[in-house]
């Protein structure tokens, strides 16, 4: 549960931060030049000397025994997609065997619907939401047109009455006798809304519907139960929270009680280990997660994750939910003792259990007031129509960090500091 008592001022914040019990591991993550506050670990998580390690380890290894680093430390190398698989899977409580490192979201998400998704005259709609992250419907809309089907008459569009949250019932509501599978985000990426994804799951279930979750804005921020949830696939990145650098491979789950389910995608790599290199023209498929891997596994895209699982290991998720959730409250108790009088709202639930890692700040000048954030130093995330993103990582932000992003939005917000800059749109913000 969040801290619900704070106070203002700078002596507070520092305060905090030597009450904080993971305070020493912000040492493990460098900094960006010029002394930056970073809130935005929810794109892309900062560098740690760990995930640094791990790669230049990777590197030397290709270096000093090229081909033999499929054979050495008895086949370590070779099953690295599943070792970091079974460490992985601690952070969403789900069997070691049950996750694999491979691919990106997006190519993950078309092996999960072409594995799960087998279209009847009676069941055949494939359930979303229209609040989630484009590439996803992107994905789903390509996997219909493969199957010579109309977008139109096969997706079927859980509606956000107000354009920020979803509502659980109406998704209930939508699962009818013809949809086949739902995919949904466990956390929403602009709002950082938490879905029950325990109850809509039983709900499918309980409805011959298969259910898949993308946790990409969770994933390594918020713990998830997969014992209890018990969903039949997830997909996630490893780039966000998780900080395993740009593009890391990437997270898939699926439930074991699937094992054996014929690999919609497949390549060599889903073949059982012990007859890979027999070479045959007959897939001889993996009987465990592993099935779901398609070419030879990214070695250098997945090394800097082993690091930084290191700290996850020190750390623990539970912790890091805890420091989350007070940061996020924390911000949203300055936004209200300091900011509304300039127009600043937030748009996020208030409630722990519906919160994700960041806050979504609100302003109708959300657009250029990130221009000027960054001429105050402030590394923000900005995402249409006018919310400011943010994502205090608990593993290297501060309370003071914290602390002074309000400072800087206060005097941005005071002397409209926004008026200096241009709101036509630049590519990447
Ligand atoms: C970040 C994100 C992605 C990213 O997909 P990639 O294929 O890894 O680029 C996908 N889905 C959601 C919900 C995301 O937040």
């Amino acid at each position: 549960m969040a801290n619900k008592n704070f106070k203002e001022g700078l002596d507070y914040a520092k305060e905090l931060d030597q009450k904080d019990p993971l305070r020493k591991f912000k040492d493990r993550f460098y900094q960006l030049e010029g002394n930056k506050i970073y809130m935005d670990g929810n794109s892309l998580g900062l560098a740690s000397k760990d995930a640094e390690a791990a790669l230049i380890n990777m590197f030397e290894i290709w270096k000093t025994k090229g081909i033999l680093l499929w054979n050495i430390e008895d086949g370590f190398y070779f099953q690295y997609a599943q070792k970091l698989g079974e460490r992985l899977a601690k952070l969403i409580n789900a069997e070691g065997n049950e996750v694999i490192v491979a691919g990106n979201t997006t190519i993950n998400i078309h092996q999960m619907i072409a594995t799960f998704w087998k279209p009847t005259k009676e069941r055949y709609k494939i359930l979303v939401d229209d609040l989630n992250f484009p590439t996803d419907r992107y994905a789903i809309d390509s996997q219909i047109l493969l199957k010579g089907l109309k977008v139109e008459d096969t997706i079927k569009v859980v509606k956000s009455k107000d354009g920020i949250f979803i509502d659980e019932d109406a998704v209930v509501e939508a699962m009818t006798d013809d949809v086949a599978i739902i995919l949904l985000p466990s956390a929403l990426y602009r709002s950082s809304q938490l879905l029950d994804m325990e109850r809509l799951t039983k709900e499918a279930h309980k409805r011959g519907i298969y259910i898949g979750w993308d946790l990409c804005h969770s994933i390594g921020g918020v713990p998830h139960d997969f014992k209890k949830i018990n969903p039949d696939f997830a997909i996630w990145c490893n780039y966000k929270y998780l900080s395993a650098g740009p593009g890391a491979s990437a997270g898939l789950y699926i439930n074991k009680k699937h094992f054996g389910k014929t690999v919609g995608l497949s390549g060599w790599y889903g073949n059982k280990d012990e007859t890979q290199f027999q070479l045959k023209h007959q897939f001889d498929q993996a009987l465990d997660a592993t099935a779901w891997q398609t070419g030879t596994p990214n070695m250098l895209s997945m090394a800097p994750l082993q690091g930084v699982l290191d700290i996850y290991d020190k750390a623990g998720l539970d912790r890091i939910r805890e420091k989350s959730l007070n940061l996020t409250a924390y911000l949203m108790y300055l936004v209200d003792a300091r900011l509304r009088e300039y127009g600043y709202s937030y748009n996020n639930p208030t409630d722990d259990e519906k919160r994700g890692g960041h806050v979504a700040l609100v302003h109708d000048e959300a657009y250029r007031i990130c221009l000027a954030l960054k001429n105050h130093n402030v590394i923000p995330d900005y995402r249409e129509p006018n919310v400011i993103r943010l994502a205090p990582i608990a593993l290297y932000n501060t309370y003071e960090d914290g602390y002074r992003l309000i400072d800087a939005l206060e005097i941005i917000g005071k002397n409209k500091e926004w008026e200096k800059y241009s709101s036509e749109r630049t590519m990447v913000m």
